[in-house]
């Protein structure tokens, strides 16, 4: 058989640790002998981070402005720890961070449903993607610890000098206090994200605050998604059938409780960090979770939601077996594949895509699977499989699909 042909290469962002190791199989096992791949390469493992100065990681960000896809590989966060053990000039930034910044994009969470691996909410039937605001609010507060009574004041002072004044409260005693902020810009980004989002994937979008108590804070959010909707999304929602649904956050929680699922969930950046881990260990696995960043004016970087899986990392460096779970890593490869299929219209990269994600399903539903899930399935024969002998079998169920 032919190889499917590209036409623009896809960013490729390499990792760290066990997910590298998973990485080159996928790219050997599932990805290079069906598809004629064209990809830029860039080296975000850590010890290449360290050798430009991260410059590595800006470089890879830029090539996703210009290009528009990119998939990556899940990297090191580098700590204290790691600043020893690599031997690093500096303790450099979350790669995630940087390139977020730099495409001032917005991270989709979904999880991946099989057979056999059911959510512990019996209603949800079809995926829920948490759509998280990553900016501002508690993440970048300023806060006091009051020794005692005073009054706190809230004071803007705008560059002609004029103030903006309005009192927190008046301290009888000792207390806390906290200011923060978010930009009309930013939140305008993050709306844009999730309206594209929802068009692309033909999902409802919903979204929450609490605007009934933050009549300011709050409910500007609500105004630039509305204002947003109306004048620029509104008839496309329409066309494509699908809605845009705002609430109160507890009566958004309420009713994902009570739903199928199916549908986008944009989160403000704490409800967001709150509710997409109740999500995903709901829907059963961090392993089987995907996760896309997606910029206002529709760039794409793909991965996995997972980390680099260190401890199983340290077993392979021993020539211990391992039993990683590679699906949410495939599933960021045929992400990336698809939107490049799709944005260069070759229809075969698509195709390719989506029967590669089926033979993965298929082979889970099966009863061939890695350990955490063999760990949490309610099937009842089942093959617990190494990492390599997970993809070879992903690669046996595609082959036999065709
Ligand atoms: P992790 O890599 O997500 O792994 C935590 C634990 O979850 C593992 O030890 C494993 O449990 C289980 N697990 C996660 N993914 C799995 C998979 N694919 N298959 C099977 N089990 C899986 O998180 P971490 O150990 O806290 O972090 C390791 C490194 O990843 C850190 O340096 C961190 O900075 C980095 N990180 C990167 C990203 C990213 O690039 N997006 C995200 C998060 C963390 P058992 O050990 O019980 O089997
Ligand atoms: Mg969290």
């Amino acid at each position: 058989m032919e190889k499917i042909k590209m036409i623009t290469p896809l960013v490729e962002m390499d990792g760290d640790e066990m997910t590298r190791v998973l990485w080159k199989m996928i790219k050997d096992e599932l990805i290079c002998p069906y598809v004629d791949l064209k990809t830029e390469y860039y080296d975000l493992g850590l010890e290449n981070r360290n050798a430009t100065d991260d410059q590595v990681t800006v470089d890879s960000a830029n090539a996703t402005k210009k290009y528009g896809v990119a998939v990556k590989c899940a990297t090191i966060t580098p700590n204290a720890a790691r600043v020893k053990e690599y031997d690093l000039k500096e303790m450099w930034k979350s790669p995630n961070g940087t390139i977020r910044a730099i495409l001032d994009g917005t991270v989709f969470r979904t999880p991946i449903i099989v057979k056999g691996i059911e959510p512990c909410v019996r209603s949800w039937k079809k995926p829920i993607t948490i759509a998280r605001h990553a900016y501002g609010d508690v993440y970048k507060n300023a806060e006091l610890v009051i020794p005692g009574a005073g009054r706190a004041e809230l004071v803007f002072t705008g560059e002609d000098g004029a103030q903006l004044r309005e009192t927190i409260f008046d301290f009888k005693g000792p207390g806390v206090l906290q200011g923060m902020h978010n930009l009309d810009r930013s939140i305008e980004s993050f709306a844009r994200s999730c309206f594209n989002f929802a068009l692309d994937s033909k999902q409802d979008l919903w979204f929450a605050t609490k605007d009934t108590i933050s009549k300011k804070y709050d409910h500007t959010f609500k105004d630039i998604f509305q204002e947003i909707f109306d004048t620029e999304y509104r008839e496309k929602f329409e066309q494509a059938g699908i809605t845009y649904f705002y609430t109160l956050i507890d009566d958004a929680v309420a009713r994902v409780m009570k739903s199928e699922g199916g549908f986008i969930w944009a989160c403000k950046n704490y409800d967001g960090d709150v509710m997409s881990d109740m999500v995903s260990s709901a829907f059963g696995s961090l392993a089987m979770m995907t996760s896309v960043l997606v910029s206002p004016d529709g760039k794409y970087e793909y991965e996995a939601a997972h980390g680099t899986v260190q401890r199983h990392y340290y077993k392979h460096l021993k020539g211990e077996e391992t039993s990683t779970n590679s699906v949410a890593t495939i599933f960021a490869w045929t992400g990336a594949l698809r939107k490049r299929g799709e944005l260069d219209g070759i229809q075969e990269l698509c195709t390719f895509a989506d029967r590669l994600e089926q033979a993965v399903i298929a082979t889970i539903e099966s009863g061939c699977m890695t350990k955490d899930l063999a760990l949490i399935t309610s099937l009842e024969q089942v093959t617990v499989q190494n990492s390599e002998e997970f993809i070879k079998a992903v690669r046996s169920t595609y082959e036999r699909m065709q």
